[in-house]
């Protein structure tokens, strides 16, 4: 069993880490919130003074963080602590860019190093069921592997370093843009006075078929355990719906590609975040779409 470094301990790195403890690794971990240290203390990480003295023993580093700019800082303050031939996974979900100078930071050291961001969201996290989409070199990838089992149940080696999230900002730019679909054919039923559970029989037979519509229903009914029942409880929150889809924003203009109804998607869930439903499920859209009739 390996003793890992856990920077980062909050609503997806707290479990996370717990997980590996239950797989039976070591855990040392760091975060700047108090709040986050003693829960995971309670969970039984052992608690570092600083990210730094998180890494000393570690054979394994992985970073949980909110965004680009924390994971380059974090990585460029703790890799000189690294042990030779550690590992260090970034579990994060950030800019492509970033991803690949933090591999190039490991690199130098001539450290491995994996881009391996998540979906599942808390619950996949507490429930050591998330997918894992990483990007880094085969060898590198086959030692993070059994590491990532420990918190996840699907783990896809992507390609080369920042493809793991290059993969992550795709999936969710279709996941944003669809619900969006899902949410504006729902609106559309209702003013044309068809019924939620006939809309919802046909299209999830036919060729309207979609995980917004089947997993994640926008209206209460017709699928009890999507966030449409619970009053829009996330579930995934506006607010992280929009910055994947600013990721994704990022990663086109950079890339030069088209993506006109990504562009579009962020810029309707940027109205509903500013309206103060960043705290909402993203398929809580459907409100802002009905909202938007006769204006
Ligand atoms: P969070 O804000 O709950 O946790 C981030 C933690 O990082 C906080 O506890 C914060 O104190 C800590 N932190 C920030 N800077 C630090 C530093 N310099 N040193 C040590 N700790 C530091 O966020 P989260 O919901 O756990 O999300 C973490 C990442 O996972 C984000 O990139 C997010 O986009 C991604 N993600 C989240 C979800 C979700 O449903 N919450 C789902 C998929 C992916």
């Amino acid at each position: 069993m390996a003793t890992i470094a856990f920077i980062g301990l909050g609503n997806m790195g707290g479990p996370m880490a717990a997980n590996l403890i239950k797989a039976g690794h070591k855990v040392v971990g760091f975060d700047l919130v108090q709040a986050s240290k003693d829960a995971a203390k309670a969970g039984g990480v052992a608690i570092a003074d600083s990210a730094a003295a998180s890494v000393k023993d570690a054979s394994v580093v992985i970073t949980m963080l909110p965004a680009g700019k924390h994971v380059v800082s974090v990585w460029t303050d703790i890799i000189p602590s690294v042990a030779k031939g550690a590992l260090m996974i970034d579990c994060s979900t950030i800019d492509v860019e970033s991803a690949r100078q933090a591999h190039a930071l490991a690199g130098k050291a001539s450290l491995m190093s994996v881009d391996a961001p998540v979906s599942g969201g808390v619950g996949g996290a507490q429930g050591a069921t998330l997918t894992f989409m990483a990007g880094g070199e085969a060898k590198a990838f086959a030692a993070a592997k059994p590491i990532l089992e420990a918190m996840g149940k699907k783990i896809v080696h992507c390609g080369d370093a920042g493809a793991g999230q290059a993969a992550k900002i795709c999936n969710n730019m279709i996941l944003g843009i669809s619900m969006i679909a899902v949410g504006e054919a729902f609106a559309l039923a209702e003013k044309l006075g068809l019924s939620h559970q006939a809309l919802f029989d046909v299209a999830s037979t036919s060729s309207g078929q979609c995980w917004s519509l089947t997993t994640y229903c926008p209206v209460p009914g017709p699928v009890p355990a999507s966030p449409a029942n619970n009053g829009y409880k996330p579930g995934f929150a506006t607010a992280l719906m929009l910055k994947d889809l600013t990721l994704a924003q990022d990663a086109a203009t950079s890339a030069k590609a088209a993506t006109p109804l990504g562009q579009h998607a962020q810029e309707i869930y940027k109205t509903f975040d500013a309206a103060g439903h960043g705290g909402v499920d993203f398929s809580g859209i459907i409100q802002h779409i009905r909202g938007l009739a006769g204006k």
